[in-house]
């Protein structure tokens, strides 16, 4: 060949010990940067798509791959083709077949692929939405209606689309095999390909009137509630699985579910992490000092506790059961804790500063945390 051709190392900007993989996916990238099919009309992609491809089929051929090492292009120049370079081989091989049905898949995602598989029952979508609920009901469950767009069978032509008194005929562009094989000439011989047909989507029927009430789609698309119940213990983000309540399926596949996302919002007082309800309670001074009980909100209502004498602030203490219902364990529940704050009045009147100085002097000679730490400050 008069043209000189670039090493296939080279082209797939790979290094000459490159494997197997490394090899694939160097080509599957070019693959997909040059394909024809993304690159409509674009003469330069095309002959690069040709250039990758050609490298690669000789660089995944272990046999091939011997030959261009030792011989360089010059291994495949003069066979039986004559002046095509590539003659000797066949390069519509299996392997080729496999790479591109992965390469396909990369380029037009799993979408296309699986609508290309074949005109038998597909699952619809599943269709997202989400709800919003409060923290109590998260933590005690609860019934929720979600209201959203759902695709109902029309009534007039039960779903086939056709208007009535006529039904769907076979598609003759694809005699009802709902893909259809095209051929690509390329420099490795004719390689086949499969699409989905497109006179009938893929279903393989093709609808010659349409059903006036629903233009041929055999769907009528109308707000729906659906009533469903959330489980106690539900955390913020879970989803709800509502089966069958998704987009229909196809050719008679089922529907696809409704997930719905739970959104809990925020407590003004309670804070949760799993099973585990958090809150701050503030005391008065005296009440640490001499203990006695107070009134604690949980998500059961208000609670009795007794503070402790000489109870600290930030000390937390442990309501056992008053948490979150376990998701998972039927009958076991988590606890709530309790930051007890001990609050220094601010503003005081006459009669309680004197109280206080009362209290002050009785306090002396008595050993208390300043002065410990005042202690501990000077021998540091
Ligand atoms: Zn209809
Ligand atoms: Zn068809």
């Amino acid at each position: 060949m008069a043209e000189s051709k670039r090493d296939y190392y080279e082209v797939l900007g790979v290094s000459k010990d490159a494997d197997d993989a490394a090899l694939k996916k160097a080509y599957r990238a070019l693959a997909k940067k040059y394909h024809p099919d993304a690159n409509p009309g674009d003469k330069e992609a095309e002959k690069k798509f040709k250039e990758a491809s050609e490298a690669y089929s000789v660089l995944s051929d272990p046999q091939k791959r011997q030959q261009y090492d030792q011989f360089g292009h010059a291994a495949f120049d003069g066979g039986a083709g004559g002046g095509g370079g590539f003659g000797g081989f066949d390069f519509s091989g299996a392997d080729m077949g496999d790479i591109f049905g992965d390469i396909f898949g990369d380029i037009f995602g799993g979408g296309r692929s699986s609508r290309a598989r074949s005109n038998g029952p597909m699952r619809g979508a599943d269709v997202r939405t989400s709800v919003r609920i409060t923290f109590e009901e998260a933590v005690f469950g609860c019934e929720k209606e979600v209201e959203i767009n759902y695709k109902e069978e029309c009534g007039t032509c039960h779903g086939t689309g056709a208007k009535p008194g006529t039904s769907p005929q076979t598609c003759p562009k694809c005699n009802g095999k709902g893909k259809i094989m095209y051929t690509q000439q390329s420099f490795f011989g004719t390689v086949q390909n499969v699409q989905t047909c497109p006179d009938c989507g893929g279903t393989g029927k093709v609808v010659k009137e349409k059903c006036p009430d629903c233009y041929g789609t055999g769907y009528k698309t109308v707000r729906k509630k659906f009533k469903f119940s959330i489980p106690a213990g539900i955390d913020n983000g879970r989803y709800r699985r509502l089966t069958g309540l998704g987009e229909p399926g196809v050719n008679g596949g089922e529907r696809g579910d409704l997930l719905v996302e739970i959104i809990v919002s925020s407590h003004p007082i309670f804070k949760r992490q799993d099973t585990s309800i958090f809150s701050t309670v503030p005391i008065s001074f005296t009440k640490a000092a001499l203990g006695g009980p107070i009134r604690i909100k949980t998500v059961d209502g208000e609670v009795e506790y007794e503070v402790k004498p000489g109870t600290q602030t930030d000390t937390r203490v442990r309501l056992k059961g008053k948490g979150v219902p376990s998701l998972n364990y039927r009958n076991v529940r988590g606890d709530h804790y309790v930051t007890l704050v001990v609050q220094v009045p601010e503003r005081l009147t006459e009669a309680q500063k004197e109280a206080l100085r009362k209290f002050e002097d009785a306090m002396e000679g008595v050993t208390v945390n300043e002065e410990k730490h005042k202690k501990k400050g000077i021998f540091k």
